[in-house]
């Protein structure tokens, strides 16, 4: 619920209004103070904007629709912005994470951190725990592919992305990676948000495989209401009748999150189509259309990666492609630090 003063009201009628809404367990986000401008958040449903409107200079009250609330922009105008070891994400930064679908030896992340550290990403990826369709297929090093991420951290001082399975997991990750992935599968793993809520480690949340914006929005909510404000949301290609790809890139999730939403959205085009010959021009139209960064699986060895190699870019080809998103992305506006 957002609430309007009139430019009547004084700083006491202001904050008699705001101790009776706090007196019912809600609580108050200032949004400009100056304008008498304020959201209630917690469970309005014990409070009517009628109650409300009895004080007097309320010139509005206006029930937010929209089920999220921490997550919409109309409580927080400015951009999220996300500085994990001196690395910012989200407003006028360009951030690209790069690295495997999953980590397989200790020489193999290394050269994929040098390298893709070489053409300008800020991140290593990596999945230790995979979450695969087939329970035949390589389900990760596990808790062995963590330790090589950190050495690939230590070699390279490239921060780590990795995905979390479980709630089991999380004091190795909260101490080993940097950025917590929670994959499309887990996105409504409501245990998982909820206990993600509770740290202020930054969270990349993706997309849902059927998702809708508002679900997803939802699922990002459950972590910004635990009290984590750390979330960048990922957009990873949603199912649609269209089979000839892995999935559809919603290019348009991008305007739509940047309108309704004050979280960083970063592409990831290679879940997104599968195919590695895709990379390139969904990369370049999803950093043309505003995100805020791209996730790509780089393998110096894609024939033979053990997940994913057929969507995953060689080293030489995601050096050049970087060339090419950075100048994109400085046309729309964004920094780049190299
Ligand atoms: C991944 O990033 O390797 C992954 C499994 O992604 P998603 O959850 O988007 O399928
Ligand atoms: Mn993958």
């Amino acid at each position: 619920m957002i609430v309007k003063m009139s430019n009547r009201a004084e700083k006491k009628d202001i904050e008699k209004l705001i101790s009776h809404i706090m007196s019912r367990g809600l609580e108050i986000r200032m949004i400009n103070i100056d304008k008498g401008l304020f959201g209630i958040l917690g469970d309005i449903t014990t409070i009517t904007p009628q109650e409300i409107e009895r004080y007097q200079h309320v010139e509005s009250v206006i029930q937010i629709q929209k089920p999220y609330k921490k997550a919409s922009r109309l409580l927080q105008e400015n951009d999220t912005v996300i500085d994990i070891r001196g690395i910012k994400i989200g407003g006028s930064n360009f951030t690209v994470i790069a690295g495997p679908c999953s980590v397989e030896s200790e020489i193999q992340i290394c050269d994929i951190a040098t390298s893709v550290k070489k053409s300008g990403a800020k991140f290593l990826r990596g999945g230790a725990f995979k979450p695969r369709t087939s329970p035949y297929a390589f389900q990760g090093l596990e808790f062995e592919g963590l330790d090589l991420l950190q050495k690939a951290r230590a070699h390279t001082g490239l921060p780590i992305v990795s995905e979390i399975t479980s709630t089991k997991l999380i004091d190795e990750f909260v101490e080993k990676v940097d950025i917590i992935q929670v994959g499309a599968r887990n996105m409504q793993n409501f245990d998982l948000l909820k206990e993600l809520g509770k740290m202020k480690k930054p969270i990349l949340l993706k997309r849902g495989l059927s998702a809708t914006i508002e679900e997803w929005l939802m699922s990002a909510e459950y972590i910004l209401a635990g009290g984590n404000e750390n979330v960048i949301l990922c957009e990873r290609g949603i199912r649609t009748f269209e089979n000839s790809m892995r999935n559809t890139l919603d290019i348009s999730a991008i305007s739509m999150i940047k309108k309704i939403s004050h979280l960083p959205i970063i592409i990831d085009p290679s879940h997104a189509s599968g195919k590695w010959w895709m990379v390139e021009s969904l990369s370049k139209a999803a950093v043309a259309a505003g995100a805020d960064g791209l996730m790509i699986e780089v393998h110096n060895n894609p024939e033979n990666a053990l997940s994913d190699g057929a969507q995953s870019l060689k080293l030489d080809k995601f050096e050049m492609l970087m060339k090419d998103v950075f100048q994109i992305a400085k046309i729309v506006g964004k920094n780049i630090t190299l």
